[in-house]
């Protein structure tokens, strides 16, 4: 019944650069036509029937996406769906714009696919339509569902018509792949993707494309001393935890990683002996988006073939209830020989994570990146339009937000290290695991999560508060996001991150 890994059939894109003719329009079911604010007659004019559309545009037209809708009067009735948006809008408004027209577009049948923009400077023409598209191929995506009736149709074909040249459409297809993996993992019932899953999952990926794949199982870590990821994993009524670490390697095997990925994994996050209530628990299958878009992100730089070499590992565990499930005073001791005092066993993620992140460092990576639903507190700071980004290279700051810019997955930094420390004194361990108090949790977790990071390594922190978006976010229309897969992919080809250090 369950099938863990996602249809790869790939929507297929058609690019017909050149003025558009009433035969490319036949050939879609609907046509999402991007606009300048005050389009020309002659804009209008460069399309077949745009006489027509005009005598839409400027009687029906509204200030929201879509500005309006008509159906052509040809044989496919095409459904053209127009929209306007000024050339220096920001990535984010472009991804968003794309999202309320492919809602308006595929509310009805889909099939095929057109994307025009006209009246743009041609590199403006290029970043519109990427955008437009990043959004049709989220919608294009079919999401885990476990239904008796087989869902609609979705978009089977695109075509990008009316442009002034051919463009370079990888990069968005790679970030398409990595993030429709990271949503279509986190929406997974947790009965099917548990924790052996996953880590089967990441196996069966790792065979297809060619990295190396290896799992430390509960004993391994034992040995390796681990003791903070374990005192979670302890709550398991099975054996299944396990941090698994998977290698790219595009050139030399042995060469260490340029770019290390961390996810944070946790299946389903009970709270643990400090349980949830019900509505904080329900949604709590996502709490391995971490892993997912850290996992999402790998796959979107071995799809483009990057010349780098990345690591990725994930830190997969329940985090449940039980006779054996750690609790509130419990000391443990992590890899690399710190204490915790433990404090709340909702907040497992930061100790799934610093096991994990002694592990990554100690390869010396020239940088780490890690990815986790982590902090409520970072949402109350940010809402959930930003995630929250800490480093310890403060100096990244502009670089991190500035990323978040281009790539429309917006962050916000914040300050993180010793000083914060102080509030996790403690009296019988090297540290506490959280504050009792609870003022600035994400910074605590994230200055807590600093001490593991061995060798000094450049590390990064995302605390995924745009994870989970009620009416999605940005280009993506489902309620788990994938959000840092765009991001990590621009951090490496537009900010160069991960080299700043070296
Ligand atoms: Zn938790």
């Amino acid at each position: 019944m369950q099938n863990l890994l996602p249809d790869t059939r790939d929507v297929r894109i058609f690019q017909k650069p050149g003025r558009v003719d009433a035969k490319a329009l036949e050939t879609v079911d609907q046509l999402l036509l991007i606009l300048p604010p005050e389009p020309s007659t002659a804009n209008f004019k460069s399309l077949p029937q745009g006489a027509k559309i005009q005598a839409v545009y400027r009687k029906h037209a509204a200030g929201s996406t879509p500005a309006f809708t008509t159906r052509l009067p040809n044989k496919k009735q095409t459904l053209v769906v127009g929209g306007t948006i000024a050339a220096d809008s920001s990535t984010f408004e472009q991804l968003t714009f794309g999202r309320k027209l492919l809602a308006a577009a595929t509310s009805q049948k889909a099939g095929s696919l057109g994307i025009c923009a006209v009246g743009f400077a041609n590199d403006q023409q290029a970043q519109l339509v990427n955008s437009v598209l990043a959004a049709a191929l989220a919608a294009a995506f079919n999401m885990p569902a476990y239904k008796s009736k087989p869902e609609p149709d979705k978009i089977k074909s695109i075509r990008l018509l009316g442009l002034a040249e051919k463009i370079d459409t990888s990069r968005v297809e790679a970030e398409a792949k990595g993030n429709n993996l990271a949503r279509w993992l986190t929406a997974q019932p947790p009965n099917f993707l548990d924790a052996i899953g996953l880590a089967n999952l990441a196996k069966d990926m790792a065979k297809e494309h060619g990295w190396q794949y290896k799992r430390f199982g509960t004993r391994e870590l034992e040995k390796l001393g681990c003791g903070a990821f374990l005192a979670v994993a302890q709550g398991n009524d099975n054996d299944s935890a396990s941090i698994v670490r998977l290698r790219y390697r595009p050139a030399a095997k042995s060469a260490s990683a340029d770019l290390c990925l961390i996810g944070k994994g946790i299946i389903f996050d009970t709270g643990g002996t400090n349980l949830k209530p019900f509505e904080y628990m329900l949604d709590m299958h996502g709490d391995m988006q971490g892993s997912a878009v850290a996992l999402g992100s790998f796959l979107a730089i071995s799809a483009m073939e990057l010349p780098i070499a990345v690591d990725c590992w994930l830190a997969i565990t329940e985090n449940r209830t039980g006779p054996n499930a750690y609790k509130s005073q419990d000391v443990v001791m992590a890899a690399n020989g710190k204490t915790i005092q433990t404090v709340h066993t909702d907040a497992e993620g930061r100790m799934a994570l610093a096991d994990a992140l002694v592990l990554a460092s100690r390869e010396k990576p020239g940088m780490i990146f890690d990815y986790a639903t982590l902090t409520g507190s970072c949402i109350r700071a940010l809402t959930t339009r930003y995630s929250g980004v800490f480093s310890n290279r403060s100096d990244l700051h502009p670089a991190l937000k500035r990323v978040g810019r281009v790539s429309g997955e917006r962050v916000w930094p914040f300050p993180i290290g010793k000083e914060f420390m102080d509030d996790l004194k403690s009296d019988t361990a090297d540290f506490l695991q959280c504050s009792p108090k609870g003022n600035g949790d994400h910074i605590l977790a994230a200055s807590f999560l600093a001490e593991f990071v061995e060798n000094d390594v450049p590390w990064v922190h995302m605390d995924l508060g745009a994870g989970d978006n009620e009416d999605g976010l940005g280009h993506v229309a489902t309620k788990f996001t994938g959000f840092g897969v765009r991001y990590t992919m621009s951090a490496i080809l537009d900010e160069n991150l991960f080299k700043a250090e070296r």
